[in-house]
């Protein structure tokens, strides 16, 4: 019997269209509703808070795939908002009113930016980023010699503040935390990022919030802190992360633990629904905990991942957690889970990149974080990533020497 049901997936960014595109390549010929809220085609993301705005890259050269590849491979993209699904039905309903039956589904419903709720925050000027629109909108107000304040200290915080200076806008960051890129870097590279965009001209705030905007008669804001000082701002950008979309889930009555909790082939709580990217909570390879990443290489290899297992495989996701974030010619990258670890080893390369890694207590590799000139840490990266993937124990001191070649530990 042929079936009239769809491969339905929820989500059309990076990872609902990789999957879509995994889904065609594995051979699924019946149909994909690719749904989601955004006019564009599926695009990725790493260019929004940098190429995008200094205008080095377009719009166009974000899309994941050319526009006419979804056409010739017959993917519907959906744009409507998903009200609720049924995962007994294995059926969606839209907020047009649709209802669309599906064979399998993905939910890749990635996160809400986070927003601050303090007077002022919903004045013109004070903006997030995390959709290609935001991006254009930033950018036309990244002008010379205006005045932003980013507020938070991490990934989208800091590269934007780059590609602001860049742009020759004067940039004061606040931070709420004692220290930069709190979530998952350890303190002695962020300590390096801070001086590095200091170098470069940026005014640093730690340890302080903003605690309202006020619009002067001038048309600038007034950045009030709650450390008491006022700062002057044409613009203001807030960075302070995002909250898993993991609501369509949680009303379904599927397990959510701040995200979609899925097994080791991404499958979630019902039989035949899935997730995939930011909004997926899974299992870590390096013990029974559960983690979730917000990074361009978990959304690229999860959805491929995924869509397979939509289609009767049994694929388990056991690709080590990865990501990278741009800062002027600065490079800084993560590999494996540093957290675990309860003994860093640092490496310092000639160029005067420096490399730490972590062990944990029984001397097995865990994490590798790197921070350097980027011309000079990819090559050396990939390696500390190839061993981290093999978890082998390794003297410290072989790790720890620069004239030990890291291909050699290998
Ligand atoms: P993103 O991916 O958006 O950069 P991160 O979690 O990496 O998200 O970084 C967000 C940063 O914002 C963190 O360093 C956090 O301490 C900081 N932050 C959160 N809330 C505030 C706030 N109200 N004011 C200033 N900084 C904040």
């Amino acid at each position: 019997m042929t079936t009239q049901r769809v491969m339905a997936i929820v989500g059309a960014g990076h990872v609902g269209g990789r999957a879509a595109q995994t889904l065609r390549e594995t051979g699924w010929r019946g149909g994909i509703a690719l749904i989601g809220t955004e006019r564009h085609l599926p695009y990725e993301r790493p260019s929004l808070s940098k190429g995008l705005l200094t205008g080095e890259r377009a719009a166009a050269q974000c899309g994941l795939r050319e526009p006419e590849a979804w056409r010739e491979d017959d993917i519907e993209h959906v744009v409507a908002t998903v009200q609720s699904f049924d995962p007994a039905a294995r059926t969606l309903h839209l907020g047009d009113g649709r209802t669309i039956e599906y064979e399998a589904l993905l939910l890749a419903t990635g996160g809400h930016v986070r927003r601050l709720s303090i007077p002022g925050a919903s004045e013109p000027g004070v903006q997030c980023l995390r959709t290609l629109d935001d991006a254009a909108a930033i950018g036309e107000r990244l002008t010379p010699r205006s005045h932003i304040v980013v507020v938070g200290g991490g990934f989208i915080g800091l590269e934007v503040t780059a590609s602001a200076r860049a742009l020759g806008c004067e940039v004061t960051v606040v931070e709420g935390g004692p220290r930069l890129m709190g979530r998952a870097v350890p303190a002695a590279i962020a300590a390096s990022a801070q001086d590095l965009h200091a170098r470069n001209g940026v005014t640093i705030r730690l340890n302080t919030a903003p605690r309202s905007f006020e619009r002067r008669d001038d048309g600038t804001l007034a950045v009030r802190l709650e450390a008491g000082e006022v700062l002057n701002a044409d613009s203001v950008i807030v960075g302070i992360g995002i909250e898993p979309a993991d609501e369509l889930a949680r009303v379904a009555g599927l397990e959510v633990e701040r995200g979609i909790v899925v097994d080791e082939a991404l499958q979630t709580s019902a039989r035949g629904v899935y997730a995939a990217g930011d909004v997926a909570v899974f299992p870590s390879r390096f013990g029974a905990h559960r983690i979730r990443q917000e990074t361009w290489h978990n959304a690229e290899t999860q959805a491929r991942v995924a869509a397979r297992n939509m289609l009767g495989a049994r694929d388990a996701y056991r690709e080590l957690p990865w990501f990278w974030s741009d800062q002027y010619d600065h490079q800084l990258q993560v590999a494996g889970e540093p957290m675990l670890g309860s003994r860093s080893i640092v490496r310092t390369l000639d160029s005067g990149a420096q490399i730490h890694f972590d062990q944990d207590g029984e001397g097995r590799l865990v994490g590798a974080s790197g921070f350097g000139l980027a011309s000079a840490l990819a090559r050396e990266m990939r390696l500390a990533r190839m061993l981290v993937e093999r978890g082998a124990p390794i003297g410290g001191a072989q790790l720890a020497n620069p004239e030990v070649k890291l291909k050699s530990l290998l």
